[in-house]
């Protein structure tokens, strides 16, 4: 784990240019970082998030880590298997009850060492509370990673995505579309590249909530990391070059799909042979479809959409929908 081997992992990802005719037609040139194929475990912009939190973690001494998820959280999954490759006791509180079989997802992590423990929804909706994650800490003497791994940390491994994007990719870009769950993802690539170049972020869940004030904190503080208060001037949030798009979410959050939904999927792996996880990344895509038949982007446009992996997902989702 040093910066030079996150580099070489990061460079053999590739960026393909997708012929499907949806965009074709328009005019629209689509291009895909494969991020999906990053690593066969963990998996696309998990990678990067949990970089920088390992890191953070071994600098303070910790030998384990400390997360919390659904029983089909990526995060879980890729934070298990970072766990093993890099050395880590890794502990996962799952959110609600234990069943009497382990789901694919699970079974992976328990087979990379984790040690699960499942939570109430009462208990796991005090996932944030700082007391809490405080005293998780101190009982099990491990690095408590948010869930998602939606933290400073997290997003830093987006921005060096973002920086290392910004001098390396040729084509140039117009802009870049990214699916967006807790935004941790969208704030740190926006702030790694240029502000001239607009990152969207296409939700996943229904309601916002204070998703925009957190990608504000967060793109702020990468911005500026030396500003610890907000202390911005008038005017500053027109520079910023993140775009939160919602009304993609399709139902909302792991929601059974809709026919519509169902076809599309069919159809974009059939024509483009890139799959794709249920949760987020075809909702990317179909977000993306429509905007372009919105009239969002010119002819003549060039869009960079980040594969953010997720696959392991596909297994489980029929179970997996409610
Ligand atoms: C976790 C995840 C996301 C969401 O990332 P955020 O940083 O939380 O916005 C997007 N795509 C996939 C495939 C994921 O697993």
């Amino acid at each position: 784990m040093n910066q030079n081997n996150f580099l070489e992992i990061i460079r053999q990802v590739p960026t393909q240019k997708v012929n499907w005719p949806l965009l074709t037609q328009l005019g629209i040139e689509l291009w895909v970082r494969r991020d999906d194929l990053l690593d066969a475990q963990i998996s696309g912009n998990k990678f990067y998030k949990l970089w920088m939190n390992l890191e953070a973690a071994k600098c303070k001494g910790f030998r384990r880590l400390l997360t919390f998820g659904g029983p089909w959280s990526n995060h879980i999954h890729a934070l298990a298997a970072a766990g093993k490759r890099f050395g880590f006791e890794t502990i996962g509180l799952i959110r609600g009850e234990k069943k009497s079989e382990l789901n694919p997802c699970l079974a992976d992590a328990t087979r990379w060492g984790m040690q699960l423990h499942y939570l109430s929804r009462d208990q796991y909706s005090r996932r944030y509370d700082a007391d809490f994650q405080e005293n998780l800490e101190k009982d099990f003497n491990a690095f408590v990673i948010p869930e998602g791994g939606a933290n400073l940390q997290g997003a830093l491994g987006m921005k060096l995505l973002g920086n290392y994007l910004q001098t390396s990719l040729s084509p140039e870009f117009n802009a870049i579309c990214l699916a967006c769950g807790t935004g941790t993802s969208l704030a740190g690539l926006a702030a790694g590249v240029d502000e001239s170049i607009p990152v969207y972020g296409f939700s996943v869940l229904k309601g916002d909530g204070d998703l925009v004030q957190t990608l504000q904190r967060t793109y702020r503080a990468l911005k500026d990391p030396l500003i610890i208060k907000n202390t911005r001037r008038k005017n500053e949030t027109t520079q910023e070059n993140w775009r939160l798009i919602t009304g993609f979410h399709a139902g909302g959050y792991a929601k059974k799909h809709p026919e519509y939904l169902k076809k599309f999927w069919n159809d974009f792996e059939e024509q483009t042979q890139i799959l794709l996880d249920p949760v987020y990344t075809l909702k990317l895509f179909w977000g993306i479809a429509i905007s372009a038949q919105q009239g969002s982007w010119p002819r003549g446009h060039r869009l960079l959409a980040i594969h953010t992996g997720g696959l392991q997902g596909r297994r489980g989702f029929e179970q997996n929908s409610t």
